[in-house]
């Protein structure tokens, strides 16, 4: 059981009805699950139009009703987690229980907005002279145009639903067409709780053809974006040319600093968890190991072990432990970056190939001996690869650390508090996990730094990003 899929457009919802369109795939199997529709130009000049006069029908509700509503969605969205869940992992590929958390955290996000919606607080300056009260107001943006990618099809989504519709914008989603059945039931759940028609708008299409219809129009006053650094490129360059506001939460290239003094098992348990957790397409996964040669040995042997016991297979099934990766392409890259790897000198310790011929599975998989300038360790992998080298002194980790032009997240493993510190304040990167993997939570400003984008989505700057401040000075 799959799901209907369609646009939804000022209130209503569109299928086919001989509109343009694509199959989607199980990556588990490489069949398709349903036809998807795409929305036809005069479709985009109807959302736009709509998305306009939602913006005027939203921006005068109470803050306080508006909280109501999207409180009432993440209440739907738990209701039907199991039902949503198994629709994410039929057409992205990750297994049955992540796909359950990241729809409970989904809805954690909403209603995390519900309530910060209700506290947008300006200021009174105190004036010159007495009569006049000076104002600073916080106004939403205006009408939002989003793009979301396929690793997570509902979380991306809600932190931009949330942010923007708790401060009162309306918003067009363009969300993935490779993934696009949760998300039409995520954008259920907040049409039922009661959004008025225009305020929410769900469409699909062919990406470029969307962004660029919608993005120049002056109805369009922010745009947000997750994805790729370069796709980020083109579109800030399309929202400069109308002076548009812009979120961009582009790719990372995370590194992990075990010191000498951490305790090389517990912390390979934890981080070799989190590497593979969604077969590693994740912005923030870990990605370059760098373990101080003290404990190098004995963390490679149990992040390795690790990886053996990871169960390949479709994430429907019980004891399923990673699923397939989320399309074709992402099979074709890592082929790219073992074999660099290995003509560059690299060691595969596990794994390294594709497993069996229908499913787009691919092994986890641990590289040693890799030179520093070699594609796994310069380019986002997004997969199930881990390099693991070695290093010898804080400040020559920080340098390597710190090389490329990716700032999204960063981890490092110390017992010594004064390490922590050092490290921690030396990362250039949006979020730093010190000891900990628990960098994105829906209270927690979640972006990055250098080509990794700018602005943050959560915590109250996820909230700011969708307002704009006024002045008033009244006498
Ligand atoms: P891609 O660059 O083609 O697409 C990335 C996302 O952007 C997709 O969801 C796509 O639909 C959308 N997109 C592409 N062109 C667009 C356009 N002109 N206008 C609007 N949206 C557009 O790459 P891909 O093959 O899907 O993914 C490859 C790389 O993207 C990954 O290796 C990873 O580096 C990055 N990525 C990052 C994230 C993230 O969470 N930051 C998510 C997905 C992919």
């Amino acid at each position: 059981m799959y799901t209907d899929l369609a646009l939804h457009i000022d209130g209503q919802w569109l299928n086919g009805d001989g509109r343009a369109g694509e199959d989607v795939i199980n990556p588990a199997t490489e069949k398709p699950l349903g036809r998807l529709p795409h929305a036809s130009a005069a479709d985009l000049d109807r959302t736009l139009e709509a998305a306009k006069k939602g913006f005027e029908v939203w921006r005068n509700t109470p803050a306080y009703e508006r909280s109501k509503v999207l409180r009432k969605a993440a209440g739907l969205v738990r209701e039907r987690a199991d039902k949503i869940a198994r629709i994410m992992t039929q057409e992205q590929g990750k297994v049955l229980a992540e796909a359950r958390v990241e729809v409970l955290v989904t809805a954690d996000i909403i209603e995390w907005y519900a309530e910060e919606g209700r506290r947008s607080y300006g200021r009174i300056v105190q004036g010159r002279q007495k009569a006049v009260r000076q104002m600073v107001m916080q106004e939403p943006v205006g009408v939002v145009a989003a793009f979301t990618p396929w690793n997570f099809p509902t979380l991306t989504p809600a932190r931009k639903i949330g942010g923007a519709l708790a401060a009162g914008c309306s918003l067009i989603l363009k969300a993935s067409e490779e993934t696009p059945g949760s998300c039409v039931e995520l954008v259920r759940c907040v049409v039922e709780a009661g959004v008025p028609p225009g305020v929410l708008n769900l469409v699909f299409g062919v990406p470029a053809k969307v962004s660029e219809h919608l993005i120049p129009s002056d109805i369009v006053r922010k745009v947000s974006f997750t994805g790729s650094i370069p796709v980020g490129k083109h579109l800030a360059a399309l929202a400069a040319k109308g002076v548009k506001r812009t979120t961009l939460e582009l790719g990372g290239h995370s590194p992990v600093v075990v010191f000498g003094d951490a305790d090389p098992e517990k912390t390979a348990d934890t981080i070799a968890a989190f590497k593979y957790r969604n077969a590693g397409q994740v912005c923030i996964s870990p990605t370059r190991f760098y373990v101080q040669e003290p404990v190098y040995d004995r963390f490679l042997k149990r992040f390795t072990d690790y990886a053996n016991g990871i169960k390949l297979g479709d994430g429907l099934e019980n004891g399923v432990t990673m699923g397939p990766m989320a399309n074709s392409r992402r099979l074709d890259a890592l082929e790219s970056f073992v074999s660099d790897a290995k003509t560059r000198g690299g060691k595969i310790v596990t794994g390294g190939k594709r497993r069996g011929n229908q499913g787009y599975y691919f092994e986890p998989t641990v590289v040693t001996d890799i030179p520093d300038d070699s594609k796994v360790m310069t380019e986002e992998p997004f997969g199930p690869i881990a390099p693991i080298v070695t290093f010898k002194t804080l400040d020559e980790v920080v340098a390597r650390a710190n090389s490329l032009q990716y700032g999204l997240a960063a981890y490092a493993f110390t017992s010594s508090v004064a390490t922590a510190t050092a490290i921690g304040d030396a990362l250039e990167s949006g979020m730093v996990g010190v000891n900990s993997v628990a960098i994105s939570t829906p209270e927690t400003p979640f972006g990055g730094v250098k080509e990794s984008g700018y602005g943050s989505e959560g915590g109250i700057e996820g909230l700011e990003a969708y307002t704009v401040t006024k002045f008033i000075s009244q006498a």
